[in-house]
Protein backbone atom coordinates (compact mmCIF):
# COMPACT_ATOMS: atom_id res chain seq x y z
CA UNK A 1 0.00 0.00 0.00
CA UNK A 2 2.76 2.53 0.89
CA UNK A 3 6.30 2.42 0.26
CA UNK A 4 8.76 4.84 0.76
CA UNK A 5 12.48 4.71 -0.56
CA UNK A 6 15.63 6.29 0.87
CA UNK A 7 13.33 8.95 2.40
CA UNK A 8 15.60 11.96 3.34
CA UNK A 9 14.07 14.72 5.17
CA UNK A 10 15.88 17.84 6.39
CA UNK A 11 14.74 20.87 8.96
CA UNK A 12 17.59 23.49 7.94
CA UNK A 13 20.73 22.02 8.79
CA UNK A 14 19.02 19.49 10.83
CA UNK A 15 18.62 15.67 9.44
CA UNK A 16 15.22 14.21 10.42
CA UNK A 17 14.89 11.15 8.30
CA UNK A 18 17.98 9.79 6.86
CA UNK A 19 17.65 7.09 3.95
CA UNK A 20 14.11 5.71 5.28
CA UNK A 21 12.79 2.81 3.29
CA UNK A 22 9.89 1.24 4.51
CA UNK A 23 6.78 -1.28 2.97
CA UNK A 24 3.71 -1.48 4.16
CA UNK A 25 1.53 -4.51 3.01
CA UNK A 26 -2.09 -4.37 2.32
CA UNK A 27 -3.88 -5.22 5.69
CA UNK A 28 -0.77 -4.87 7.69
CA UNK A 29 -0.26 -2.51 10.72
CA UNK A 30 3.15 -1.24 10.93
CA UNK A 31 4.39 0.17 14.45
CA UNK A 32 6.98 2.97 14.29
CA UNK A 33 8.59 2.98 17.68
CA UNK A 34 11.79 4.94 18.99
CA UNK A 35 12.50 7.96 21.48
CA UNK A 36 10.88 11.25 21.10
CA UNK A 37 12.67 13.39 18.66
CA UNK A 38 13.85 10.05 16.74
CA UNK A 39 11.81 11.66 13.78
CA UNK A 40 8.68 9.25 14.17
CA UNK A 41 5.99 11.91 13.54
CA UNK A 42 7.80 13.67 10.39
CA UNK A 43 7.90 10.02 8.97
CA UNK A 44 3.88 10.06 9.17
CA UNK A 45 3.96 13.52 8.18
CA UNK A 46 5.70 13.17 4.96
CA UNK A 47 3.89 9.91 3.98
CA UNK A 48 0.98 12.06 3.60
CA UNK A 49 2.71 14.55 1.89
CA UNK A 50 1.97 17.14 5.19
CA UNK A 51 5.74 17.74 4.54
CA UNK A 52 8.00 17.47 1.30
CA UNK A 53 10.62 15.12 1.38
CA UNK A 54 14.37 16.34 0.42
CA UNK A 55 15.37 13.41 -1.31
CA UNK A 56 14.03 9.69 -1.85
CA UNK A 57 10.53 8.17 -3.21
CA UNK A 58 7.33 7.72 -1.56
CA UNK A 59 5.12 5.23 -3.43
CA UNK A 60 0.59 4.68 -2.45
CA UNK A 61 -0.59 1.84 -4.36
CA UNK A 62 2.16 1.57 -6.73
CA UNK A 63 2.04 5.48 -7.47
CA UNK A 64 4.82 7.48 -6.61
CA UNK A 65 2.94 10.50 -4.93
CA UNK A 66 6.08 12.26 -4.61
CA UNK A 67 6.53 12.99 -8.41
CA UNK A 68 5.67 16.58 -8.63
CA UNK A 69 2.71 16.23 -11.30
CA UNK A 70 1.45 13.70 -8.63
CA UNK A 71 -2.28 15.37 -7.57
CA UNK A 72 -1.50 16.23 -4.03
CA UNK A 73 -5.21 16.75 -3.00
CA UNK A 74 -6.15 13.55 -4.00
CA UNK A 75 -3.01 12.04 -2.20
CA UNK A 76 -4.64 12.99 1.03
CA UNK A 77 -7.35 11.79 0.04
CA UNK A 78 -6.95 8.25 0.08
CA UNK A 79 -4.84 8.61 3.32
CA UNK A 80 -6.71 9.11 7.16
CA UNK A 81 -4.89 11.02 10.11
CA UNK A 82 -5.22 11.03 13.49
CA UNK A 83 -2.83 12.90 15.34
CA UNK A 84 -2.46 13.28 19.39
CA UNK A 85 -4.00 16.04 20.15
CA UNK A 86 -7.86 15.34 18.69
CA UNK A 87 -8.82 18.53 16.92
CA UNK A 88 -12.36 18.41 16.72
CA UNK A 89 -14.22 21.31 15.07
CA UNK A 90 -15.89 22.71 18.94
CA UNK A 91 -18.72 24.41 17.52
CA UNK A 92 -20.11 21.48 15.16
CA UNK A 93 -21.88 18.30 16.54
CA UNK A 94 -20.23 15.44 16.14
CA UNK A 95 -22.41 14.43 13.52
CA UNK A 96 -21.18 17.45 11.36
CA UNK A 97 -17.45 16.84 12.11
CA UNK A 98 -17.43 13.42 10.32
CA UNK A 99 -19.85 14.59 7.29
CA UNK A 100 -17.73 17.71 6.79
CA UNK A 101 -14.63 15.82 4.81
CA UNK A 102 -17.00 13.48 2.65
CA UNK A 103 -19.85 16.41 1.78
CA UNK A 104 -17.19 19.02 1.04
CA UNK A 105 -13.79 17.17 -0.41
CA UNK A 106 -15.49 14.34 -1.19
CA UNK A 107 -18.87 15.57 -3.18
CA UNK A 108 -20.77 12.88 -1.14
CA UNK A 109 -24.35 13.77 -0.52
CA UNK A 110 -26.24 14.43 3.03
CA UNK A 111 -27.85 11.57 3.62
CA UNK A 112 -25.15 8.82 2.31
CA UNK A 113 -22.93 10.44 4.17
CA UNK A 114 -24.87 10.73 7.27
CA UNK A 115 -25.67 6.99 7.10
CA UNK A 116 -22.06 5.98 6.68
CA UNK A 117 -21.01 8.24 9.99
CA UNK A 118 -23.95 6.95 11.88
CA UNK A 119 -22.66 3.51 10.82
CA UNK A 120 -19.34 4.19 11.44
CA UNK A 121 -20.48 5.80 15.25
CA UNK A 122 -22.47 2.76 16.14
CA UNK A 123 -19.56 0.48 15.64
CA UNK A 124 -17.31 2.57 17.72
CA UNK A 125 -19.75 2.56 20.25
CA UNK A 126 -20.86 6.28 20.01
CA UNK A 127 -23.77 6.09 18.25
CA UNK A 128 -26.01 8.27 21.27
CA UNK A 129 -22.83 11.45 20.49
CA UNK A 130 -24.18 11.65 17.26
CA UNK A 131 -25.72 15.20 18.01
CA UNK A 132 -23.22 16.21 20.70
CA UNK A 133 -20.43 18.75 20.71
CA UNK A 134 -17.00 17.85 21.45
CA UNK A 135 -16.35 19.56 24.59
CA UNK A 136 -19.32 17.18 25.94
CA UNK A 137 -17.28 14.04 25.32
CA UNK A 138 -14.39 12.27 27.15
CA UNK A 139 -11.03 12.67 25.51
CA UNK A 140 -11.31 8.87 24.49
CA UNK A 141 -14.47 9.64 23.28
CA UNK A 142 -13.26 12.70 21.03
CA UNK A 143 -10.14 10.44 20.13
CA UNK A 144 -12.58 7.45 18.77
CA UNK A 145 -14.92 10.33 16.95
CA UNK A 146 -11.57 11.31 15.22
CA UNK A 147 -10.73 8.15 13.98
CA UNK A 148 -14.42 7.87 12.67
CA UNK A 149 -13.65 11.06 11.07
CA UNK A 150 -10.81 9.66 9.53
CA UNK A 151 -12.56 6.49 8.35
CA UNK A 152 -15.52 8.46 6.84
CA UNK A 153 -14.07 8.72 3.56
CA UNK A 154 -13.18 5.71 3.30
CA UNK A 155 -9.24 5.58 3.24
CA UNK A 156 -7.06 3.51 1.58
CA UNK A 157 -4.49 3.66 4.67
CA UNK A 158 -4.86 5.54 8.20
CA UNK A 159 -1.88 6.95 10.17
CA UNK A 160 -2.05 7.50 13.84
CA UNK A 161 0.64 9.18 15.62
CA UNK A 162 0.28 8.76 19.37
CA UNK A 163 -3.31 8.85 19.37
CA UNK A 164 -3.41 8.05 23.05
CA UNK A 165 -0.48 9.96 24.09
CA UNK A 166 -3.28 12.67 25.70
CA UNK A 167 -5.91 9.98 26.95
CA UNK A 168 -5.80 9.40 30.68
CA UNK A 169 -4.79 5.90 31.67
CA UNK A 170 -8.10 4.55 32.00
CA UNK A 171 -9.05 6.06 28.32
CA UNK A 172 -6.32 4.52 26.53
CA UNK A 173 -8.11 1.15 26.54
CA UNK A 174 -11.08 1.93 24.74
CA UNK A 175 -8.91 3.46 21.83
CA UNK A 176 -6.35 1.22 21.99
CA UNK A 177 -9.44 -0.94 21.51
CA UNK A 178 -10.68 0.44 18.55
CA UNK A 179 -7.71 0.40 16.49
CA UNK A 180 -7.70 -3.61 17.12
CA UNK A 181 -10.97 -3.92 15.76
CA UNK A 182 -9.83 -1.50 12.22
CA UNK A 183 -7.33 -4.13 12.21
CA UNK A 184 -9.20 -6.98 12.15
CA UNK A 185 -11.19 -5.75 9.66
CA UNK A 186 -8.16 -5.34 7.23
CA UNK A 187 -7.41 -1.97 7.51
CA UNK A 188 -3.57 -0.67 6.74
CA UNK A 189 -2.35 1.23 9.20
CA UNK A 190 0.87 2.87 10.54
CA UNK A 191 1.24 4.41 14.30
CA UNK A 192 3.50 6.02 16.14
CA UNK A 193 3.02 4.97 19.55
CA UNK A 194 4.89 5.02 23.13
CA UNK A 195 2.80 1.91 24.14
CA UNK A 196 4.73 -0.97 23.58
CA UNK A 197 2.71 -3.19 24.85
CA UNK A 198 0.25 -2.24 22.44
CA UNK A 199 2.56 -2.10 19.69
CA UNK A 200 3.39 -5.68 20.19
CA UNK A 201 0.16 -6.66 20.54
CA UNK A 202 -1.56 -4.95 17.80
CA UNK A 203 1.63 -4.33 14.48
CA UNK A 204 2.77 -6.97 11.89
CA UNK A 205 5.78 -5.05 11.24
CA UNK A 206 7.69 -2.72 14.43
CA UNK A 207 10.55 -0.47 13.14
CA UNK A 208 12.59 1.18 15.46
CA UNK A 209 14.15 4.70 14.68
CA UNK A 210 16.89 6.78 16.34
CA UNK A 211 18.43 9.80 14.87
CA UNK A 212 16.15 9.56 12.10
CA UNK A 213 17.24 6.11 10.98
CA UNK A 214 15.42 2.74 11.07
CA UNK A 215 17.77 1.16 13.07
CA UNK A 216 15.63 -2.54 13.60
CA UNK A 217 12.93 -4.05 12.23
CA UNK A 218 10.85 -7.04 12.19
CA UNK A 219 8.13 -8.92 13.34
CA UNK A 220 6.96 -7.68 17.30
CA UNK A 221 8.23 -11.03 17.92
CA UNK A 222 11.70 -10.35 16.79
CA UNK A 223 11.94 -6.92 17.92
CA UNK A 224 10.74 -6.87 21.19
CA UNK A 225 11.59 -10.68 22.54
CA UNK A 226 15.14 -11.01 20.75
CA UNK A 227 16.44 -7.52 19.28
CA UNK A 228 19.15 -7.65 17.08
CA UNK A 229 20.70 -3.83 18.14
CA UNK A 230 22.34 -3.13 21.26
CA UNK A 231 20.42 0.33 20.79
CA UNK A 232 16.96 -1.38 20.57
CA UNK A 233 17.66 -3.68 23.56
CA UNK A 234 18.90 -0.47 25.85
CA UNK A 235 15.75 1.41 24.50
CA UNK A 236 13.00 -1.29 25.34
CA UNK A 237 14.60 -1.86 28.42
CA UNK A 238 14.99 1.86 29.47
CA UNK A 239 11.43 2.11 28.63
CA UNK A 240 9.33 -1.17 29.43
P1 LIG B 1 7.94 12.22 19.83
O1 LIG B 1 8.05 10.82 20.31
O2 LIG B 1 8.35 13.20 20.89
O3 LIG B 1 6.65 12.55 19.21
P2 LIG B 1 9.08 11.97 17.17
O4 LIG B 1 9.81 10.68 17.03
O5 LIG B 1 7.71 12.03 16.64
O6 LIG B 1 9.09 12.38 18.71
P3 LIG B 1 9.60 14.15 15.37
O7 LIG B 1 8.49 15.00 15.82
O8 LIG B 1 9.46 13.47 14.07
O9 LIG B 1 9.98 13.07 16.49
O10 LIG B 1 10.90 15.05 15.35
C1 LIG B 1 12.15 14.58 14.89
C2 LIG B 1 13.14 15.71 14.90
O11 LIG B 1 12.76 16.70 13.95
C3 LIG B 1 13.25 16.43 16.23
O12 LIG B 1 14.61 16.68 16.48
C4 LIG B 1 12.50 17.72 16.01
O13 LIG B 1 13.05 18.74 16.79
C5 LIG B 1 12.69 17.98 14.54
N1 LIG B 1 11.57 18.70 13.93
C6 LIG B 1 10.32 18.21 13.77
N2 LIG B 1 9.54 19.12 13.15
C7 LIG B 1 10.32 20.19 12.91
C8 LIG B 1 10.10 21.47 12.29
N3 LIG B 1 8.90 21.79 11.76
N4 LIG B 1 11.15 22.32 12.21
C9 LIG B 1 12.35 21.97 12.70
N5 LIG B 1 12.62 20.81 13.31
C10 LIG B 1 11.63 19.92 13.40
MG1 LIG C 1 5.89 12.50 17.46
Amino acid sequence: VLRMESVRKTFGSTVVLRDVDLEVAPHTVTALIGASGSGKSTLLRCANLLEEIDDGAIWLDGEEITDPRADQDAVRRRIGVVFQAYNLFPHMTVLENITLAPRRVHGVGRAEAEERARELLERLGLAAKAGEYPDRLSGGQQQRVAIVRALAVRPRLLLLDEITAALDPELVGEVLAVVRGLKDEGMTMVLATHEMGFARDVADQVCFLEGGVVLERGTAEQVFVDPQQERTRRFLRRIV
